[in-house]
């Protein structure tokens, strides 16, 4: 089975092809027109979804040696996301769909992610727990199948990827700022600075607070130093990267116990986070827990992932046809 996949849920214009369970080509064309706004302006991404997406699809079915006569489905992203990006990749992927008369499948771009862990080897074996992490979600997914995921802990506020782009906002770095925090917190000392957390009941999560104390920590040293930030970079990413993924660990352990799983999974574009790898691998080894991580690339926003689950989703014959609308803000 040879299955064509589009993901534009937010701003990365991307297309892979899967045959049969493995993966033949992935192609992304990252929007970096939003890096001078500070955050994703919808309207300029959905603009350049339609400017990218013929030649994304191109090149993808041009790197799998395949014609698209070779299809046999077409998926794409049906939410959640932009509603303006989504359907670009949704309006695309029917008119070509219909075109060659095959079978379309709308995938959710939540459980991608989780699926991302199916890519390479070595893959987690059935239940599983899986931590996603990404720029607007926060979740923590009970996976029971390659279709069936139960949201067992959410953020209640801001997402974890958001809390790091917000902070590296208030550091002067260019959005997406998470990857520059995690550079700089490398070489810096994680006990430097302190700041306080707000601990939500049970699996939820709430990144918030430390978002506007880190705010007002920043405005007080400059006022004290005003060259505060220049000075302590290093310290100050290493300390507040230290904070939101101690935040996070006490989550999956709760999780953990409570689910009594011993497997974990990461997915998410905050699971590219080198800090976060070594400490939740750190934590793997003293629980005994079998922990699974994809690739970085497979981490932020991809159409292998959205391919990977189209693939489970045509096996189990979870088809969606022109009518099937797109969903901004889909459950998982
Ligand atoms: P969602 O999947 O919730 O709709 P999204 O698709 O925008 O959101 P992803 O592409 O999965 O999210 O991830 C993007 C987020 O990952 C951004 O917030 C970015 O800062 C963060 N991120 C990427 N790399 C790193 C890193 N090395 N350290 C910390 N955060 C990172
Ligand atoms: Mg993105
Ligand atoms: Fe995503």
């Amino acid at each position: 089975i040879n299955i064509l996949a589009i993901e534009s849920s937010c701003d990365e214009t991307a297309a892979a092809v899967i045959c049969n369970e493995k993966i033949a080509s992935n192609v992304i064309a990252s929007q970096s027109i939003h890096e001078i706004y500070g955050g994703v302006v919808p309207e300029l991404a959905s603009r350049a979804h339609q400017q990218k997406i013929v030649p994304i699809v191109s090149q993808a079915l041009k790197s799998a040696n395949l014609t698209k006569e070779a299809l046999h489905a077409v998926a794409f992203t049906r939410g959640p996301g932009l509603l303006g990006a989504l359907l670009i990749g949704a309006c695309f992927a029917k008119s070509l769909a219909l075109g060659l008369g095959i079978p379309l499948v709308a995938v959710h771009h939540m459980h991608a992610h989780v699926l991302a862990n199916f890519i390479e080897d070595p893959q987690p074996t059935f239940p599983f727990l899986c931590l996603t992490i990404s720029g607007g979600h926060t979740q923590l997914v009970l996976v029971n199948s390659y279709t069936s995921m139960q949201l067992i802990g959410q953020t209640q506020d801001d997402a974890v990827g958001e809390a790091f782009d917000k902070i590296a906002k208030i550091m002067n770095f260019s959005y997406p700022g998470g990857p520059f925090i995690d550079h700089y917190a490398q070489q810096g000392n994680p006990h430097r600075f302190d700041f306080p957390t707000t601990i939500m009941p049970g699996l939820d999560f709430s990144f918030s607070g430390i978002k506007t104390a880190f705010l007002y920590f920043i405005r007080n040293n400059i006022q004290k130093n005003s060259n505060f930030i220049a000075e302590y970079q290093a310290d100050i990413c290493a300390s507040i990267q230290h904070t939101l993924i101690k935040m996070l660990l006490s989550k999956v352990k709760k999780a953990m116990a409570y689910t009594g799983l011993n497997k974990l999974a990461l997915a998410g574009g905050v699971a590219a986070n080198k800090g976060l790898r070594q400490a939740i691998n750190q934590m793997a080894a003293e629980k005994g827990w079998q922990l699974f991580i994809p690739a970085t690339e497979y981490c932020t926003d991809n159409a292998a992932m959205i391919a990977m689950a189209a693939h489970y989703q045509y096996l189990a014959n979870d088809f969606a046809n022109v009518k099937t609308n797109v969903l901004p803000n889909m459950p998982i």
